[in-house]
């Protein structure tokens, strides 16, 4: 990826501090030769159950931003937390702590629900070619930091104790939530925020959630401020500063987080720091897709998995290819037929660059016209990550029958540094996950599906049903689903 250092467009990218796009620089400056070295920090899940594929949609943003450093020659280290501590099921401090209801639903120590989820989360990232982080640090191995941390913030005067714990007082911070553009004369004790006892102000948040008296909980240590265990937002001002250095460059996460959990981070960190620098410089983040168009009715009652689109028979990168189709800070909308759609665009690319990988070997110096095509990819990964736009560059590359298979192969492979859906290495034939018996590719069922369509919109019915059964006999599974579409599976 080194080609790209010093040369093409440069990164813009969208801060949410500023609610600007401008040029990206790290604070550091850059070694000779270099663009220089990024300090990134993503917050990961509380694992206390799966994370289905609207969850992954974070840290697929993650990814891509990271894939873009690194196109752009940067040296990333890259953090991600997990949250194996219970945080409470609001985000605001309130209600039950989630890993000791789920331990209590499955029978299970909290601390063994924590490393199931983990490994299960860890999975998946694998499957949706997320690059593994530099670090993966977990809250239970920093609790003795954390303290220390909350000590400092205690002995400074930020903090006042009540029976719930140790709270961090946000009237003492006038810059309290800027991130979030908060109004806090507008906040109301009871409405997004939820009391505790004795709280100051709405917006007041523990820094140490003590334990409960007579509460039995599987997770908790001793402190300065009673048994119990730390706040949410403390684990990732302590994680952060411990792998990355006090200040840093990107810190990223679901827009959910910039109200509650960023607010909040940066309210105690720069408390800490006291230097009147703003801690991180850069916060990102990723909008929701919205799943309500494919809830998988299950015992769990939860969200679709990236295991459950694998037993239908999509691979995962097509999930991928599909978060790609939509700029991360716009919300996505995810359907089965936007699966279908996707399988078909991303097999078309591959049935390209596969057959141009086949007959070309070795390095190769791109044309002139090749030169271009990267240089309009390069502008759509530097304008805040146009992933829809360098998606729209690919298909180009893929239909331009005057490049030569040398160029489309490398510029395949270049290409895919930034996007990580296997153009560079996936043939057609892999994203058909059909059982090894299977007498029928997906591409053929596509087929079959697409005359069934059109026998149901002209009311042919019976036509309509002997294709169900014919498909049926080659275990292929039709689902109809309410809105007229239809979904299959391998059964
Ligand atoms: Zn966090």
């Amino acid at each position: 990826m080194s080609a790209s250092i010093g040369s093409g467009h440069r990164l813009r990218l969208f801060n949410t501090l500023t609610r600007e796009v401008a040029d990206f620089h790290p604070a550091q400056p850059a070694p000779p030769g270099s663009p220089g070295r990024v300090g990134l920090y993503s917050c990961g899940p509380t694992v206390y159950a799966d994370q289905h594929i609207g969850n992954m949609r974070a840290y697929v943003f993650a990814d891509t931003l990271k894939r873009a450093l690194i196109w752009k020659g940067f040296e990333v280290r890259h953090v991600i937390n997990i949250t194996d501590v219970g945080h409470l099921t609001s985000d605001a401090d309130e209600g039950d702590d989630k890993l000791e209801l789920a331990a209590r639903r499955e029978r299970l120590t909290a601390w063994e629900i924590a490393a199931r989820y983990t490994a299960e989360f860890q999975t998946d990232l694998r499957r949706l070619r997320v690059i593994e982080p530099s670090v993966w640090c977990k809250a239970t191995d920093h609790i003795e930091h954390m303290i220390r941390f909350a000590t400092a913030l205690d002995d400074r005067g930020w903090c006042y104790q009540i029976q719930p714990g140790l709270y961090f007082d946000t009237q003492k911070d006038g810059s309290y939530g800027q991130l979030a553009r908060l109004d806090l004369a507008g906040q109301r004790e009871g409405a997004r925020v939820e009391a505790a006892e004795g709280k100051r102000q709405a917006s007041d948040f523990a820094v140490w959630r003590a334990s409960a008296p007579g509460e039995n909980r599987q997770m908790e240590w001793d402190s300065p401020w009673g048994r119990g265990a730390p706040g949410w937002h403390l684990e990732c001002s302590v994680m952060s500063m411990e792998y990355l250095g006090q200040h840093f460059d990107i810190h990223t996460g679901g827009v959910d987080h910039i109200p509650v959990h960023h607010t909040n981070e940066i309210a105690q960190s720069e408390a800490y720091l006291g230097d009147g620098r703003p801690w991180v410089r850069w916060w990102l983040h990723g909008e929701f897709i919205n799943l309500r168009g494919a809830k998988i009715s299950k015992s769990t009652g939860g969200g679709v998995l990236v295991g459950d689109l694998i037993d239908r028979g999509y691979h995962p990168l097509i999930y991928r290819y599909l978060l790609l189709q939509a700029h991360y800070r716009s919300q996505a909308e995810f359907s089965w037929a936007a699966m279908d759609s996707a399988r078909t665009g991303l097999r078309r690319l591959l049935d390209r660059f596969s057959t141009a990988r086949a007959v070309t070997t070795g390095d190769h110096a791109l044309s002139e016209s090749a030169l271009g095509y990267l240089d309009a990819f390069d502008q759509a990964i530097c304008d805040d990550l146009g992933t829809p736009k360098a998606l729209a560059v690919v298909a180009s590359v893929a239909r331009d029958n005057a490049l030569s298979d040398a160029d489309s192969a490398e510029l395949a492979r270049r290409f895919d540094e930034a996007l990580g859906i296997g153009l560079a290495d996936l043939s057609p034939a892999d994203l058909d996950l059909r059982p090894s018996d299977s007498r029928i590719s997906s591409e053929q069922v596509e087929r079959l599906l697409g005359e069934r369509r059109a026998a149901r919109a002209a009311k042919d019915f019976a036509r309509s049903d002997q294709l169900r059964d014919q498909l049926g006999a080659l275990g292929v599974r039709i689902e109809d689903q309410q809105d007229g579409t239809s979904t299959w599976r391998w059964t």
